[in-house]
């Protein structure tokens, strides 16, 4: 009896040392273009606390909008044998060869936000950015269905730049067509930064005599920018400009009228996703897809959440309900 109990505990203790060594802590890179922007830091902490609660283990890297920096560091990860890659662009153009040297690695690769071009992605996980455009243009078109447009695109090397642009041209075009709308400049702002939006905006309204009735700006961090170009001549909230993020400055200007719109994400639910489909990669399960996006080399499985469109009226139901800035950080000074 004593032999066989003993022989039991044996065995009992070898399956749960086996057990032990196989239950191998999954272990995420992320990746990110920029954490100096306040976007992405909302993005990599939501991220982290969601995937730790699923049981992974994160290391985040930021590439301060540096291509190379962004290489290396994704080869680093791959060197540290993570399980999955959660990649937040700088360029969509250049990440091919370490994403299939990733890939020779086992490791699995989740897009996170900006579409990768040319790579085999096992999923992408973004909200719809042409929706992103059209909500743009609609909101600024229903407030000046005539005059002079300004375009001011964001970076020429994400390619949710161009997605949004295609948006905002979904709904521009016929106008334009129409003669309506007469687009009197066109330029994308080198890595979304506000600096580059201000020089780009004074030049415009110099070039066109201050004579500019709307600007469909990208982002809140580019509407920035050129709001401060517009202030400098007196045309702040009298020209309507479009922005993205529903950044804090950004929405402080809806509410004094000086900014048009924003279109808010909710981050929250983007990153909670993005850490149960790293996770669901790890453990090479089935991920749900609701659209397929082609990255030039194939049809990627893609998770899209919707943005909603946001001005001076719904701030409340939006931004303010769902805890993305409390009412008093809006309303203070
Ligand atoms: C994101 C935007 C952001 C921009 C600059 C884009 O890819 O979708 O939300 O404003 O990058 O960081």
């Amino acid at each position: 009896m004593k032999i066989r109990n003993s022989l039991l505990l044996a065995a009992l203790i070898m399956v749960g040392l086996g057990s032990v060594a196989s239950a191998k802590v999954l272990t995420i890179g992320m990746s990110i273009d920029d954490l100096r922007l306040e976007r992405w830091q909302k993005d990599s902490s939501i991220f982290t606390k969601k995937a730790e609660a699923l049981g992974a283990k994160v290391f985040v890297q930021s590439a301060n909008g540096d291509d190379n920096a962004q290489i290396s560091q994704i080869e680093n990860m791959i060197n540290r044998d993570v399980d999955v890659l959660v990649i937040i662009p700088h360029n969509g153009d250049v990440l091919s060869n370490v994403i299939a040297e990733a890939k020779r690695s086992g490791i699995k690769v989740l897009a996170y936000d900006r579409l990768i071009n040319n790579a085999d992605l096992d999923f992408y996980v973004s909200f719809d950015n042409e929706r992103v455009g059209e909500l743009q243009a609609e909101t600024i078109v229903a407030i000046k269905p005539e005059g002079n447009y300004f375009l001011m695109g964001g970076s020429p090397v994400d390619n949710n730049a161009k997605l949004f642009r295609q948006g905002q041209m979904n709904v521009l075009q016929p106008l334009i067509d129409k003669g309506a709308i007469k687009v009197i400049g066109d330029q994308w702002v080198d890595s979304w930064l506000p600096e580059k939006a201000l020089q780009i905006m004074e030049n415009a309204l110099t070039a066109n005599k201050n004579n500019i009735d709307a600007v469909v700006a990208s982002n809140d961090a580019t509407a920035g920018g050129a709001i401060q170009a517009l202030s400098a001549q007196g045309l702040s909230g009298k020209v309507a400009i479009s922005g993205q993020d529903a950044d804090l400055a950004a929405i402080k200007r809806i509410v004094e009228e000086i900014q048009t719109m924003t279109v808010y994400k909710p981050i929250t639910k983007l990153a909670d996703k993005a850490a149960e489909i790293a996770v669901g990669l790890a453990k090479d399960e089935k991920i749900e897809s609701n659209a397929s996006l082609n990255n030039g080399l194939k049809d990627v499985a893609s998770y899209l959440l919707d943005p909603i469109a946001v001005t001076k009226e719904n701030i409340e139901e939006t931004i303010i309900q769902d805890g993305f800035h409390s009412k008093e950080s809006i309303y203070s000074n």
